[in-house]
């Protein structure tokens, strides 16, 4: 294994989904769905295998059908306008389409601002690009018994990250793991450093239809934004099929074309009869987004008042289908030790922040579970939980 790859081991995910197999425990540590999406959708798929659409290799972009239905939904959420055969490109998941944008973007040595804690993927494709990741830690508010505690961004922390080696701010909102859904101010203020600076942006909005409190905002939208800034989106997220590995971007031609020219030799294509069902998701109608959303908010509050109860410090999601939590309150000190210890102490798996933080100090007593799971098996989580 090179010296780029070598920090990163086994990713937390495979790890502590191996670890729940194995323990027979309930798995609020990877973030995937135990419900498939929609019926119609899988339907979908199964027409276009049958009949034999997908089946040999894709066009290289993606097939037009998907295309058009990317370029529709930025167009009917955002009334951000896109030209599929320019500015849309699908990719193997969200997870190729991050690999592929620093790849195709990145000079060695460029330096990427990332917010920490975060997703495992953009360390090491930034380290795969030859790039030096520079963390901004978003910070948790101060412990306040009237509020809940929230994570927030220091904006003269970012400012000052930024130096004349920076390349581009690889963003995330709503943000993995700690919920957060940044704000329009201070996305605004991201977008102005970013024009000042002359940044580009890679921004990571596979979470955007899972808002509970406040509303997504796509960074491409802010004034100046859309010529610096690659979108990536999931149907993973969005419609919960994890194992699809269908994702995209979006961009100029001159973005898109540049992380195009990185997927070709990644990948090539993406999978082909999902892309014909996912062009069809796409265009549901939104009642099935609604949905989702009031679904996963009430699994929200299910795990987080569970939690808080076994007595956890919870910090409550406005986004994503992930919660933090601070394990201080329970009398541990370590969550990579607490989550190894946990399937053999009460039969649940969780993810230890840390591994999402270079500042391992930061994220030490932090603690991540996922609620994009059945009811029952949410309750019956919390329960084990407070019998800890
Ligand atoms: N980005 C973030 C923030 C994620 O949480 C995930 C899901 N694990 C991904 C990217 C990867 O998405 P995909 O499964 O579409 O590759
Ligand atoms: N994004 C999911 C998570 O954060 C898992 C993705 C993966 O396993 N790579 O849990």
């Amino acid at each position: 294994l090179n010296r780029r790859l070598a920090e990163f081991g086994t990713t937390i995910f495979a790890e502590m989904s191996a670890l729940a197999v194995r323990t027979g425990s309930i798995n609020l540590g990877q973030g995937f769905p135990d419900t498939d999406g929609p019926e119609e959708v899988r339907e979908a798929a199964v027409r276009a295998l049958r009949d034999g659409r997908g089946n040999q290799y894709p066009p290289g972009p993606g097939i037009p059908e998907l295309r058009t239905a990317v370029a529709a939904h930025q167009q009917r959420w955002y009334g951000l306008p896109y030209d599929p055969d320019t500015e849309v490109l699908v990719t193997a998941g969200a997870t190729e389409a991050i690999a592929a944008s620093l790849l195709a973007l990145l000079e060695p040595g460029d330096e990427v601002i990332a917010l920490e804690p975060y997703y495992d993927s953009y360390a090491a494709c930034i380290a795969l690009a030859g790039g030096t990741r520079v963390p901004v830690t978003l910070r948790p508010s101060p412990a306040d018994a009237a509020a809940e505690r929230r994570y927030h961004l220091d904006l003269d922390e970012l400012r000052d990250a930024v130096t004349d080696r920076t390349r581009l701010i690889l963003l995330n909102t709503p943000h993995n793991p700690t919920g957060t859904v940044l704000s329009r101010d201070e996305l605004a203020a991201i977008a102005e450093l970013a024009c000042e600076r002359d940044l580009l942006v890679v921004t990571d909005e596979v979470y955007e239809h899972l808002v509970f409190e406040g509303e997504h905002v796509p960074m491409a939208s802010f004034p100046g934004m859309r010529e610096r800034t690659v979108t990536i989106g999931s149907a993973g997220k969005t419609f919960s099929f994890t194992g699809w590995k269908v994702g995209w971007v979006t961009g100029t031609p001159e973005l898109v074309g540049a992380v195009r020219s990185a997927k070709q030799f990644l990948t090539y294509v993406s999978a082909g009869p999902f892309q014909y069902a996912v062009a069809e998701a796409l265009a549901l109608p939104d009642d099935y987004f609604h949905g989702l959303r009031e679904d996963l908010r009430r699994k929200r509050d299910i795990l987080s008042d569970g939690l808080a109860e076994a007595g956890f410090q919870v910090f409550r999601p406005s986004g994503t289908y992930f919660v933090t939590t601070d394990i201080t309150a329970l009398g541990e000190k370590d969550g990579l030790a607490f989550c190894l210890g946990l399937p053999e102490r009460c039969g649940v798996v969780a993810v230890p922040n840390s591994v999402f933080y270079d500042d391992k100090e930061a994220g030490r007593s932090l603690v991540r579970f996922a609620f994009c799971k059945q009811d029952e098996v949410l309750r019956d989580a919390v329960s084990r939980l407070q019998r800890l």
